[in-house]
């Protein structure tokens, strides 16, 4: 293995340590800031993620609440909870856990958390506020990419950095943060032609297909660093990223493993979100 190994464990671990403090001292002027997470139905994977958010918010000193809705709720049921959550002014934060039941429309969901507590960062207005360049919640899955690469040491400025997915949740949002780091950004995706060639003259390459061995050693420039946010099973049933890790590490400079890459920097992230929430609506920024 040539390239640096990007530790996303140990990278969230100090984000959260540092939320830690800083949720202290939010106490300390009187705030307790607190999550409401909203879990509908019974998706074990849902579950697994909703319970790793309210371990972070324990370890982290932020107040959860949750609420569970069984997998037939109606549309209806979910706004109304919203609604409340919405008017609670002791709760910062809500997070209602996608994917929904299929009677359920999460753009309506979406729509109806209060911009100020959508510490997801999927409300149109909190998504306009980022193209804009304004102050507010930062998406949590591309925040924590910018965080991996500039905390193990990369600089974003001037470099060419590739894209490979345009998903509202992972591909675009990074595109928007890298801009703002200053990089030069490529978005591609399904129907990209040369994809290839795009990424062999990246410094920078995010992955968020979705699909085994997007990227392969080929497609790599010796010393680019390489982030991987995929989450897939291969044949054996073994979790692994859309990189072929094996082979791209020998050429990379850095590199993001899966697990333990991306995947534990969105609960931190998250919990930054958490704090600023609290902040905001307490006028302590
Ligand atoms: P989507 O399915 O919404 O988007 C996938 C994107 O990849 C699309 O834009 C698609 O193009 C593009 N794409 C698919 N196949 C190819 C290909 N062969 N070549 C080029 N582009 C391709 O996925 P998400 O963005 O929601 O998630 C992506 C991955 O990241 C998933 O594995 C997901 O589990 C993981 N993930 C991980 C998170 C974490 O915390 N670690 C958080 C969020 C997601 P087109 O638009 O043309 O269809």
């Amino acid at each position: 293995m040539t390239a640096q190994l990007i530790d996303g464990k140990l990278i969230s671990g100090q984000i959260k340590q540092e939320a830690a403090v800083e949720a202290a001292e939010i106490k300390a002027q009187g705030v307790t800031p607190c999550l409401a997470v909203v879990l509908v139905g019974n998706d074990s994977a849902s579950q697994v993620y909703v319970n790793n958010k309210k371990k972070a918010c324990e370890a982290v000193g932020i107040r959860s609440v949750s609420y569970e809705l069984a997998e037939e709720a109606t549309e209806e049921e979910l706004l109304q909870l919203v609604a409340k959550l919405n008017a609670d002014e002791t709760v910062n934060g809500i997070l209602v856990q996608m994917p929904l039941p299929k009677q359920i429309d999460e753009d309506k969901v979406i729509l109806a958390i209060d911009a100020k507590k959508d510490v997801d960062c999927f409300h149109p207005i909190n998504v306009g506020l980022l193209h804009t360049g304004g102050k507010g919640f930062l998406p949590c899955t591309p925040a924590g990419i910018i965080e991996l690469i500039k905390r193990s040491g990369h600089t974003i400025q001037g470099q060419n950095c590739v894209i490979i997915g345009r998903s509202n949740i992972v591909g675009k949002p990074v595109a928007m943060l890298l801009m703002k780091e200053n990089g030069t950004v490529t978005i591609c995706h399904s129907k990209t032609r040369n994809l290839v060639e795009i990424c062999r003259g990246a410094d920078i390459i995010v992955s968020a297909t979705g699909k085994v061995n997007t990227v392969t050693a080929d497609m790599v420039k010796a010393g680019a660093v390489i982030i991987d946010v995929g989450m897939n099973r291969n044949e054996a049933g073994k979790l692994c990223g859309d990189v072929d890790f094996e082979n791209v590490k020998d050429v990379a400079g850095a590199i993001t493993p899966v697990p333990g890459g991306v995947g534990p920097m969105t609960i931190a992230m998250l919990m930054k979100n958490c704090l600023v929430a609290a902040k905001m609506q307490n006028n302590l920024i």
